[in-house]
């Protein structure tokens, strides 16, 4: 018999919408719409029946959500990113792309923002609907496909460039003036871009002193190799790559088209055009004075800090500055968001965010609530389209439980033990999809067994009207390995 609804039991349970911890709060699940139908607090007496998910003991919370993210980027430290979109095939950084997103789903990411394709063309909306159609499994994907610049702005940079040279696949949707730069809004939009994304500012001035590969200068700075390099100021400054009065054009265009923007920010000039024009969440921020704090704190403009990449990359004293900027902000009453650029660091250790959140000295509660509600704002909100990062009727079943307590463990994000997208259970005592009937039989029976060969099992489902509409129940053979 096909079950029609589960419910999940918790001892201990983080509720973000009250930024506390609860108790005995019990979630009733619909599995075919796969959403939350009620929240309860349960009765002492009340028993666990069979076939309910029984997550006592351990630490339940909505699924993460990572407000940053390249599913096509691994990490810079593998191979830089110039090389990436370069020299990677359309078929690698798919492929890889499948893993990433495995990877951060069993670890309790259940949404992720991607912020741009990065020279992927439209792709990025692809492995959505790949997702989406039950093909493999993954976070529910809001996507920017090709993120805004300016001519010259946001491209792969070569020295090897003639008439019948290298031909470089596209790494923005470059346009400019206010009407260049709504058209490059309706083409996002009407390529499946959930978000748009642009440049408010980038570091577009490196073939003044183009750098040499890391194997001949290691790590050295941009300039390397140069002999008698200026010693005035920075070699390959950020600068603004639009005018107000363009971002206030991509802005009220993308509002029109019903979406969320997000600016990359790494100037103040370009943070404060970005922030007035009114953007939904500014990335990086990397230069911030108090003008932009307050400006952010009163529009309720999103702080997406990327510490993570911040740490990876910067000197340790260019990092205490981010960790200020970031509590200057944070004591502003500025609206944060979790999101560490993942990619350019491994995805599935996206949790690190959170933990540098709270390292920084955001509290537990908040820097938690930052990577679920948070998240779900600085998608859009009710337009994304769906309600997520929060438990409430109506919100997307999205449940993961952690073996520890963030209050004590500061590695607790690190040991998610179960994950819930949709309803559908991706991972169980710590083993990704389960693969025995047994485990299937707890959530209605539908489960491998049904499976075929290929080993994604689909249901056809009435209300698709026979379009043959499916969705994977389980994914077994090659994604059932522990994480
Ligand atoms: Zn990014």
């Amino acid at each position: 018999m096909i079950r029609k609804s589960v419910t999940i039991h918790s001892s201990l349970l983080f509720d973000p919408k009250k930024k506390a911890f609860v108790k005995s709060v019990s979630i009733r699940v619909d599995l075919q719409s796969g959403s939350i139908v009620d929240v309860y607090e349960r009765a002492s007496d009340d028993e666990i029946r069979d076939g309910d998910i029984d997550l006592r003991g351990k630490v339940v919370m909505p699924g993460l959500v990572d407000a940053h993210t390249h599913i096509f980027l691994h990490p810079y430290g593998e191979r830089i990113s110039t090389e990436q979109f370069r020299d990677e095939s359309i078929i690698e950084r798919t492929v890889r792309a499948t893993n990433h997103v495995r990877d951060a789903l069993l670890a309790g990411y259940t949404t992720y923002r991607d912020l741009g394709s990065e020279a992927m063309e439209n792709y990025d909306a692809n492995l959505r609907d790949c997702i989406n159609r039950g093909l493999i499994p993954g976070p529910r994907l809001f996507v920017a496909t090709h993120a805004l610049a300016s001519p010259a702005g946001y491209e792969i940079r070569s020295e090897s460039r003639n008439q019948h040279g290298l031909v470089l696949p596209a790494a923005s949707d470059d346009d400019d003036g206010p009407w260049g730069v709504r058209r490059a809004v309706r083409r996002r939009a009407g390529a499946g871009a959930d978000v748009i994304k642009f440049y408010a500012d980038y570091r577009k001035r490196v073939m003044r002193f183009p750098p040499l590969h890391p194997a001949v200068i290691g790590k050295e700075k941009a300039g390397a190799g140069i002999r008698f390099p200026p010693d005035h100021g920075e070699i390959n400054p950020a600068v603004p790559l639009y005018t107000q009065e363009e971002m206030n054009a991509i802005v009220e265009e993308a509002k029109a088209e019903g979406m969320a923007v997000a600016a990359h920010s790494g100037t103040v000039a370009g943070a404060l055009m970005a922030v007035r024009a009114g953007v939904t969440s500014l990335e990086h921020g990397q230069m911030l004075s108090e003008e932009v704090v307050a400006e952010m704190a009163t529009r309720g403009t999103i702080y997406v800090p990327t510490l993570t990449v911040m740490e990876m990359g910067l000197p340790k004293k260019e990092y205490k500055e981010a960790q200020a900027r970031l509590m200057a902000a944070y004591s502003k009453g500025v609206r944060l968001a979790a999101g560490g650029d993942t990619g350019t660091f491994p995805h599935g250790e996206n949790a690190r965010e959170v933990e540098l959140m709270m390292e920084a000295g955001v509290k537990v509660e908040d820097a938690l609530e930052a990577c679920m509600v948070g998240g779900w704002e600085a998608c859009g909100k009710e337009l994304s389209g769906f309600r997520f990062g929060f438990f409430e009727k109506g919100a997307r079943a999205d449940v993961i439980a952690l073996e520890t307590d963030p209050r004590e463990d500061p590695r607790a994000l690190r040991k998610v033990s179960f994950v819930m997208k949709d309803g559908e259970m991706y991972k169980s005592d710590g083993v990704a999809s389960p693969s025995d009937d047994d485990a299937c039989e707890r959530l209605g029976g539908r489960g491998p067994s049904q499976a075929k060969a290929r080993g994604v099992v689909h249901e056809s489902r009435a209300e698709d009207g026979g379009l043959g509409w499916a969705r994977s129940r389980w994914s077994i053979g090659p994604f059932a390995r522990p994480s």
